[in-house]
């Protein structure tokens, strides 16, 4: 049967106000469910009419065509993503509006129009063209969250070359792997970039990768720090060199629907990262939609969402779905709690944000700060708050809910993955009641099912088991870069003839999902599975836990002992009888059954770059293993794991 239980229980409800509702795109449950039926019923005329609203140089003959695990999207249809993001607006009173609102570290501001961004993409496509670039080709990005980055994505979009990004704070090492993976032709990088007040050595890491990239032809590197970097006479290029003597005239490039869009690397949470192919029609559709319905974006809207550009949530969220719904996007270099950890508050109230989207890391990270940060500015602009990354547990929705949005503020709690390229359940921020923890309902067109391990629905409400995917939607990712066969057997092969997405959800009786965490990670404690969110939000709800993370630990009687990793709050101290009280604790909340056999307090958990904790290492350390085995090169900070083990 494997499935997995349900134990957290979550009553509050809350609503959007009736002022926001009015407003919204989409003003009821009633609304959304004629949207959804007709979405499921008629996919194509659906997502056709969706479709329509962008521009398209020669029209579809076939919206949706074959069924998973290869359905193709927007048949014969030609479009070209920049031009959308980019000219569409252009051509209107947008021309003039601020498209990139940028901040870097230090300080520095910079605004981009439309026309702006529209001339300097279309300059560094020639640039890209003049360095040998062509339709297809493979373009690697790293670097810092400067503007440039933006640009050089777009730029590829307009020639049709395919971009991969690497997120500026991974090492050469990464970097390589992903070049070689990728067989790039060009690396478009930085002398550096801020962070924490200090500098990351970006071209100095990229000489390092190139030691061992045969495929790099040409590197373009970017001014941001005005360090001294050497650069190889005849690879090595200055960003701003080339732009100067390129023209600002690109035609942009009309690419078949199903041609390759980008190539990027999953974050590694659950194992080797896997180079996550997107398409061009299906996903500028998919994300343009998602985007305006989701964050209820509207031409007056400030929208800020936090993430790097090196992950899924910067492509689809930072870059291409604002830009697309015309919409003025912030983007900020540096880290949250530089110089203080009041940095978020200031951007905010600096350039009147009222819609901002981050990670449930960063808001546990605030709340172990302390909300005198955020009580100091006025944060009065935010009208709706999002999350994405990981579960969100209760404790810390509400605190983002009170302290951050005032109680004003409808959170929408998004989850998705690299591989669904846009966000697949969640509220509509006007039509649907929150309920904290859980992300809320199907998007449009999306089908998920709650599998147990012998393939069958499992339908009674609360009862978790593997969530799937079980009909073709635009966005979903279409191959594993250069390795087909993984594609099938990681996503095709677990529940024959659906999407298995790896992780474990439960749907309650009004059909909003709960994600319980990877299936990976899921407990076996005496014939009892139990998730890992649930456990997990049960430490955060007690008042001096800022976060928790609990693994499974072989044990001779209930098959798996429970250990939880616990960081505290400012002001709390770990000690013996804390250490009791938790466990108490969360045996009185969720039930005997999941009470930690051992909790170990810490300074930091394991997480990836992408702010996701890496259980697997936990489980390792637990089980007092010596060599931690598997893929550690997405992980933040490698002390933290040496920490971890001394403190055994
Ligand atoms: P890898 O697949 O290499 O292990 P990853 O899964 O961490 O990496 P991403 O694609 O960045 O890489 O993350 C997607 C995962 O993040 C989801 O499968 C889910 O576990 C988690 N996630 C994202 N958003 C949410 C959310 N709102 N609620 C719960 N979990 C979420
Ligand atoms: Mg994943």
């Amino acid at each position: 049967m494997d499935r997995i239980e349900g134990v957290l229980k979550e009553e509050r409800v809350f609503y959007p106000s009736e002022a926001f509702r009015q407003k919204a795109h989409i003003k009821s449950e009633e609304e959304y469910q004629r949207l959804y039926q007709e979405s499921i019923q008629d996919p194509e005329g659906f997502w056709g009419r969706v479709a329509s609203e962008l521009h398209w140089f020669t029209p579809w003959q076939k919206v949706l065509e074959g069924e998973l695990p290869h359905p193709k999207w927007f048949v014969g249809g030609k479009t070209n993503l920049s031009y959308n993001a980019l000219d569409r607006h252009v051509e209107t009173w947008r021309r003039n509006k601020a498209a990139i609102v940028w901040e870097g570290e230090p300080g520095e501001e910079r605004v981009l129009t439309y026309h702006d961004l529209w001339r300097e993409v279309q300059k560094f496509a020639n640039v890209l063209k003049r360095l040998g670039v062509k339709k297809g080709d493979r373009v690697t990005i790293y670097l810092p969250m400067i503007p440039e980055a933006a640009i050089a994505m777009l730029a590829c979009t307009r020639i049709g070359a395919v971009h991969s990004v690497v997120f500026g704070g991974f090492s050469a090492g990464a970097l390589a792997d992903r070049i070689k993976d990728a067989e790039a032709k060009v690396l478009i990088t930085a002398d550096g970039g801020y962070r924490r007040g200090g500098i990351v050595p970006l071209k100095q890491n990229a000489d390092e990768a190139l030691k061992d990239t045969p495929s790099v032809e040409h590197v373009v590197v970017v001014r941001r720090t005005g360090e001294e970097v050497p650069m190889v006479p005849g690879r090595d290029h200055c960003w701003h060199e080339l732009m100067e003597a390129a023209s600002d005239r690109c035609e942009p490039e009309p690419m078949e629907a199903e041609e390759p869009l980008f190539i990027l690397y999953t974050s590694g949470s659950t194992g080797k990262p896997k180079g996550v192919l997107h398409t061009l029609g299906g996903y500028m559709t998919y994300v343009y939609l998602t985007t305006k319905l989701v964050f209820d974006l509207k031409d007056e809207d400030v929208y800020w969402c936090t993430a790097d550009v090196g992950w899924i949530t910067g492509h689809s969220y930072v870059v291409y779905g604002p830009l697309l719904n015309g919409a003025t996007t912030v983007m900020y270099e540096g880290a949250p709690n530089w110089p203080e950890p009041d940095r978020f508050w200031r951007i905010v109230d600096k350039y009147g944000v009222t819609i901002l989207y981050t990670a449930p890391t960063a808001i546990r990270s605030f709340m172990r700060w302390g909300e005198g940060w955020p009580l100091k500015h006025r944060l009065d602009t935010l009208r709706l708050l999002g999350t994405v990354g990981e579960p969100i547990n209760p404790e810390a929705w509400l605190w983002y809910y009170n302290v951050i949005g005032k109680g004003r503020c409808p959170i929408v709690d998004t989850w998705w993955q690299t591989e669904t390229g846009g966000i697949m359940i969640t509220t509509l921020p006007g039509a649907h009641a929150m309920k904290p923890g859980h992300a809320g309902k199907p998007f449009f067109g999306v089908v998920p099912e709650i599998l147990d391990s012998e393939h069958r629905p499992v339908e009674n409400p609360d009862e978790g088991g593997h969530l799937c995917i079980t009909r073709p939607w635009p966005s979903m990712l279409r191959t594993v870069w250069g390795d087909p066969g993984r594609f099938i057997q990681q996503y095709f092969s677990q529940h024959p003839g659906v999407y298995f997405t790896g992780d474990g959800a439960r749907r309650d009786k009004d059909g909003y999902y709960l994600i319980q965490g990877r299936v990976d990670d899921v407990l076996n404690v005496a014939g009892h599975r139990l998730g890992t969110m649930e456990i997990e939000s049960a430490l955060v709800s007690h008042p001096a836990v800022a976060e928790a993370a609990v693994v499974g630990r072989p044990d001779p009687v209930k098959g798996e002992g429970i250990v939880a990793f616990v960081t505290l709050k400012e002001g709390h101290a770990p000690s013996d009888a804390l250490r009791d009280e938790l466990k108490a604790h969360v045996a009185k909340v969720i039930g005997p059954i999941a009470r930690p056999d051992e909790v170990r307090f810490t300074d930091a958990l394991p997480k990836t770059r992408s702010g996701k904790i890496m259980r697997r290492l936990l489980r390792q350390i637990a089980a007092g293993e010596k060599e931690i085995k598997g893929d550690t090169s997405t992980l933040e900070d490698q002390r933290v794991v040496e920490k971890l083990k001394e403190e055994a």
